[in-house]
């Protein structure tokens, strides 16, 4: 971070952004992460920031920290490396939370649905089925909205991202919990960080393990 501090404060125009726009910056970075990785070409690793933020979230993240877009560019070369590393945290705290709930009057400009700071992904980027034409290309994403139950946040706004193979004529798609091949539902193996319980909500793991306690 202090190597990051000294390249802002060499720029001639972000020397002046305060801890606050920093702060808030790296929150909406981290609750965007699948979101700026899944549009990127498949040349770009998806452990590493990519070089360029989708444009709709570049816009997003320069109105939200109320910079122009050529400094938003000049902020993520500096901040990417180390805004990566930073979004390796568990899930989205209060401090996130906030962080969108000040920026929801935006959440409906270029056509981003991003005034929570949960949105649920499968774990998939591309197609894995391994009878498709398309496997390993790029999938499509819908979001919907869904209710999470949190110790830390109680009742919170999400949204889950239901990704679909780019072949048309195919009939195969990737949700949170479980992946769905021509009707049939294939859960992934472990316990997921966000449990589906109901038609559109889900239990965080800690209000998980109370409930279980709680159940005996
Ligand atoms: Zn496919």
């Amino acid at each position: 971070m202090f190597h990051t501090l000294q390249v802002l404060a060499a720029h001639p125009e972000l020397n002046n952004i305060t801890a606050l726009q920093l702060f808030c910056a790296f929150s909406l970075i981290f609750c965007l992460k699948r979101d700026i990785t899944i549009p990127q070409p498949l040349s770009e690793a998806p452990e590493c920031p990519p070089t360029f933020l989708p444009p709709a979230i570049a816009e997003f993240l320069a109105e939200s920290l109320s910079i122009s877009l050529d400094l938003m560019k000049d902020l993520w070369e500096i901040v990417r490396e180390e805004a990566w590393v930073e979004s390796q945290k568990d899930k989205p705290g209060k401090d996130d939370e906030e962080c969108f709930r000040w920026k929801r009057e935006l959440s409906t400009i270029h056509g981003l649905i991003i005034d929570s700071s949960i949105t649920l992904y499968p774990l998939e980027g591309v197609c894995t089925n391994a009878d498709c034409i398309k496997r390993g290309k790029t999938l499509k994403k819908t979001k919907f909205c869904e209710v999470v139950y949190t110790l830390a946040m109680g009742a919170c706004r999400a949204y889950s991202a239901h990704l679909f193979c780019p072949d048309t004529l195919s009939n195969h798609g990737y949700h949170h919990n479980f992946s769905v091949c021509d009707g049939v539902q294939t859960y992934y193996g472990g316990m997921p960080k966000y449990l589906q319980v109901g038609e559109h909500q889900f239990v965080n793991d800690s209000c998980k393990k109370v409930w279980k306690r709680v159940g005996g």
